[in-house]
């Protein structure tokens, strides 16, 4: 690991402050992956400002009904708060079903948003990479892609987003808070996503010294109650999405209402599936309206040779899930 200094921020402005004069420097918050990285020679830091006890640390109820999840508040904490586990059970589903204990008690709601590609190529320095070095080359396109995305690829990068956080937290439209040397703003968190194109080494619009402070969760009394997360992976637990489905359905008389669907494991990005939900709105729901909202989605997917099944195994868990949901929602 290369030499780096270390200064504990005592508040946001400050910690704004100490990264504007480190162009090399980095946020630190749980550091799951950044010191990880960091040991692996991915990235070297020279100036880390801790803001792990910067003090948003709260999940708050605000007047509009909207729930705002402090930037610092730990993984464990943000499953386990009774508000999130009732009014969005899918994304304390979400978190559960990723990493490990250990790990959630450290990793922080804005670290989990900006974690990187677990691609191996870059984490592996002996590998070109596009992401990690521009202009290198792209080792996982005629290498090991089993794993890597078929929605939103470019020619230079086929990375898959790791988050499971992030995934529900887009089906859900949830708003991200930031501030930085040039002031605050607030944007959808699906913007705070970029697909690769011609630029793979950036995974967002973030600038360099911006902080995410918060997450802001709209108001969404009928569907976000009644929503699920499902993860498909390689092992029951500690292992990241082959493909992941976050949906919320409002559903009455057999006709669908509203959805909100977005996956995971597929893409770049979280990937909300807007044509899917569009396919699915008004209509009377069916496994055969399911199937099909899922290949609307699915019809521009670019697959790999390594990773085709994604294909039928997307379509299908989206299916089961809604499935599921309209099923529960069928009990007395
Ligand atoms: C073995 C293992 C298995 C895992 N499995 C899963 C899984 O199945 N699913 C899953 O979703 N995740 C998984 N993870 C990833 C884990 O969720 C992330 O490492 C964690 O959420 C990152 O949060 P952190 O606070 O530790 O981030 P850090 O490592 O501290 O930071 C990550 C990045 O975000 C930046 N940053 C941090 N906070 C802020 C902020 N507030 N504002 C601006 N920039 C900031 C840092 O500078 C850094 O670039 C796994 C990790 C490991 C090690
Ligand atoms: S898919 Fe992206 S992250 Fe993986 S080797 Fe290619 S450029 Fe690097």
């Amino acid at each position: 690991m290369n030499p780096f200094r270390y200064e504990r921020a005592s508040d946001a402005s400050n910690a704004i402050a100490l990264l504007a004069q480190a162009p090399n420097g980095a946020y630190l918050g749980g550091g799951t992956n950044l010191i990880d990285h960091m040991k692996l020679g991915v990235r070297h830091p020279d100036l880390l400002v801790d803001i792990s006890r910067l003090p948003y640390d709260h999940i708050e109820v605000l007047a509009d009904g909207s729930v705002r999840i402090g930037a610092m508040v730990r993984n464990s904490d943000l499953a386990a708060d009774r508000t999130i586990r009732a009014r969005y059970p899918l994304v304390s589903q979400a978190l559960l079903a990723g990493a490990s204990g250990q790990l959630r008690n450290l990793a922080t709601t804005g670290g989990n948003l900006l974690q990187r590609t677990r691609c191996v190529y870059f984490q592996d320095i002996s590998k070109p990479c596009n992401k990690r070095e521009p202009g290198s080359g792209c080792s996982a396109r005629d290498g090991y892609h089993r794993d890597l995305a078929i929605l939103g690829t470019s020619q230079d990068c086929i990375a898959t987003h790791p988050s499971d956080m992030a995934v529900a937290l887009v089906a859900l439209d949830a708003l991200v808070r930031m501030q930085g040397p040039r002031g605050e703003r607030t944007i959808p968190l699906i913007d705070l996503y970029r697909l690769p194109g011609d630029e793979p080494q950036r995974d967002t619009v973030i600038t360099h010294g911006e902080l995410i402070t918060a997450i802001d969760l709209p108001p969404l009394p009928y569907a976000a109650t009644h929503s699920r997360y499902r993860k498909v992976r390689d092992r029951a637990s500690y292992a990241f999405a082959l493909v992941s489905v976050a949906a919320a359905l409002d559903f009455a008389d057999g006709v669908i209402r509203d959805v909100r669907i977005a996956f995971g494991g597929i893409a770049p990005m979280p990937w909300r599936a807007k044509k899917a939900e569009a396919a699915l709105r008004g209509k009377p729901a069916s496994e055969e309206l399911f199937r099909q909202a899922a290949d609307a989605e699915l019809a521009d997917a670019q697959p790999l040779p390594g990773n085709a099944f994604k294909i039928p195994l997307t379509r299908n868990t989206m299916t089961r899930m809604l499935l599921d949901l309209v099923e529960e929602r069928n009990q007395p």
